[in-house]
């Protein structure tokens, strides 16, 4: 095992997908992943976070054993399995062999819209209530870190409310992020046309979070900020450290600065410490992978921003009322 200084890492562990999202062509690829479970024990050792993804991780029959060698590789990290939740009973069961070595596993189920909507935008008949069934399922089994995460395009900004107040009915957090194009990752080019609707729709949910009592929700209001004000000029509010202190690795092992870049720079095989230098015109991007260093290291412009916001009196109780 290796050390290194890279905090968050990214691992796309196949690219078999049950899914048909709208926004996202990796269900096309249909590649299963090519790195054997014992391999990612070369994983650097003082990683903090892990996001397993995909496709659709739990589509891997080995995802116990690739599981217990990440963990074993980055014993601190907390992880976390995003999944669409279409395949329950395949879920459950994964997760009640995994929760034996990861007690603490967090598990984010894509929710991009109530009941039919969310059904046209994964083009999956009945998904919504697929998702719904494996939340519920994942409640009843004591899988406590527990989310959804809602991704904002153009054509689900009115489903962004909604989304969010069905997770405080059902007393989890609500994770986002809006689409960005990878030619890489997903294959889809995805652009934002409704700029001015969706920085409304961050408004109403940043005034909602900044309400809270809860640091973690103060801090998902200054993400949702950045994703505003990333929509609405295409720049980040704070410098990217993908490549530094943040990594995307694919189901082949190759490693890549983010999900969003095209820019190999190394791969599991030639380790973690020899990755080549990120070339200075990456496309920008914020997805909350590569902002979580950022904010962490530039605490102070949360701060500031905090008292600044959480007194404005600006009043979007009605938006989606009217
Ligand atoms: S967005 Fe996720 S669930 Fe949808 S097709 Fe892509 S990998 Fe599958």
């Amino acid at each position: 095992m290796e050390k290194s200084s890279y905090m968050d890492l990214v691992i796309a562990i196949t690219y078999q997908c049950n899914s048909r999202c709208r926004m996202c062509n990796i269900w096309r690829k249909n590649l299963p992943g090519s790195i054997k479970a014992d391999n990612y024990d070369k994983l650097p050792r003082d990683l903090s976070n892990i996001n397993i993804t995909g496709g659709e991780p739990f589509l891997r029959n080995d995802l116990e054993q690739v599981l217990a060698a990440i963990h074993k590789a980055s014993p601190k990290a907390a992880i976390i399995i995003s999944t669409n939740g279409f395949a329950t009973d395949l879920i459950i069961k994964q997760v009640e062999k995994i929760k034996k070595i990861i007690p603490d596993l967090g598990v984010a189920i894509s929710l991009d819209g109530i009941g039919n909507k969310h059904d046209e935008i994964r083009g999956v008949p009945g998904g919504f209530n697929k998702a719904m069934s494996t939340i519920s399922a994942l409640k009843k089994v004591g899988l406590k870190n527990l989310r959804l995460a809602f991704t904002l395009g153009d054509y689900n900004i009115d489903e962004l409310a909604k989304v969010y107040n069905l997770s405080r009915e059902l007393g989890i957090e609500m994770t986002l992020s809006a689409v960005h194009s990878s030619e890489k990752y997903f294959n889809a080019s995805n652009a934002i046309e409704k700029k001015q609707e969706m920085a409304k729709a961050l408004d109403w949910l940043i005034k909602r979070e900044l309400k809270s009592y809860s640091v973690k929700r103060w801090l998902r209001a200054y993400f949702a900020f950045g994703l505003k004000e990333f929509i609405l000029t295409g720049q980040r509010i704070l410098p990217d450290y993908s490549g530094k202190y943040s990594l995307f690795m694919d189901p082949t092992g190759d490693i890549y600065p983010s999900d969003v870049s095209g820019q190999k720079i190394g791969d599991l095989r030639g380790g973690f410490n020899n990755l080549a230098p990120v070339f200075a015109d990456e496309k920008p991007n914020w997805m909350i992978c590569t902002a979580r260093m950022a904010i962490r290291r530039h605490w102070p412009k949360f701060i500031f921003w905090f008292i600044k916001n959480n007194f404005l009196t600006v009043n979007y109780e009605d938006y989606f009322n009217k």
